[in-house]
């Protein structure tokens, strides 16, 4: 079996099946040694018995998980990878691999099918151009997964992990706190892989809460908020939120007011429970026009 962390060996695996890297998958395999062991390790943590891995490249982080859960489902776009998978993964019988677009897949049909009862968590070195849209797809779909541990660029590590209502914090900070708890855990330096990306990456956690950070009425509204109030950051919440949700800046403005908050306030300070509280408020003062 090949040393998928040796890079003399994972270029003969590689010639072997005529394989050249896709940048526009984000293929950049894991070669650290230390690294898979640790992030399997971390993902383990849950006591989950079953795994869902996004993107396994050559089998590097699946051998891990292999070994460490009793069930392992992938899910790699590149169907040129099937074979080199095909050879790096036949010593076990707990892995299946199926050639899909993450984003396009019936979660709920294959937690029934393939993991039937089990309690399942995701790990992956995620394809950085789609991180985002995984994370909010795992999440906003509020898939049973204890733990989701993945490896994401460290400007999106530091954006995730900030508090709500702190500089660094966006729409993405307020959508992970709210369906979970984030941690980071360790870091990557951008030679850890091959080829070699230009920026360097974190290993975060997301243990999924049972019910969200904070009780809203209409959860699509709450998010058309808060996507109002990043969108447009140097302005005041009262012009961000007028524009973003079409409300008017009186009612935005008399929200603000009945709470609190100064007229000019920006919407970056604002916590979870701040655009709860916010939420509702201008649900009231809309129905007050
Ligand atoms: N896990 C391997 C490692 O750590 O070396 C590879 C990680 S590489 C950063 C990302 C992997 O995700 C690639 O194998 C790529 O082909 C795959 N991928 C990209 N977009 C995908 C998608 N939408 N669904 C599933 N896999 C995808």
């Amino acid at each position: 079996m090949p040393n998928l962390t040796d890079v003399g060996s994972i270029r003969a695996l590689l010639n072997r099946h005529d394989f050249t890297f896709s940048k526009s998958l984000g293929q950049n395999f894991l070669v650290n040694p230390a690294v898979c062991p640790r992030m399997a390790e971390a993902c383990a943590e849950s006591h989950a018995e079953g795994v869902v891995e996004i993107g396994p490249g050559i089998g590097v982080l699946t051998q891990e998980l292999v070994q460490r859960f009793r069930k392992v489902v992938c899910y790699e776009l590149d169907s040129r990878l099937l074979p080199v998978l095909g050879e790096t993964l036949a010593a076990y019988d707990n892995v299946c691999v199926r050639n899909e677009d993450v984003l396009k897949a019936d979660i709920p049909a294959l937690l029934a099918q393939s993991f039937g009862g089990m309690r399942v968590s995701v790990c992956a070195n995620l394809p950085y151009y789609i991180t985002s849209p995984i994370l909010m797809f795992l999440l906003e779909n509020r898939f049973p997964f204890s733990n989701v541990t993945v490896m994401v660029q460290k400007e999106a590590a530091d954006r995730i992990c900030a508090p709500v209502g702190s500089r660094l914090a966006g729409a993405l900070t307020a959508a992970v706190h709210y369906y979970a708890e984030p941690e980071k855990l360790f870091s990557v330096s951008r030679g850890s892989f091959l080829p070699a990306p230009n920026v360097d990456s974190t290993v975060i956690r997301l243990t999924v809460r049972e019910k969200p950070a904070v009780e809203v009425a209409d959860e699509a509204r709450f998010f058309r908020l808060i996507a109002a109030a990043f969108a447009q950051r140097r302005k005041t919440a009262v012009n961000s939120i007028s524009a973003g949700t079409g409300l008017s800046k009186q009612t935005v403005e008399d929200a603000l007011l009945s709470l609190g908050f100064e007229k000019n306030v920006r919407a970056e300070t604002f916590t979870l429970e701040d655009f709860a509280a916010l939420d509702a408020a201008l649900l009231r003062s809309a129905a007050r026009e």
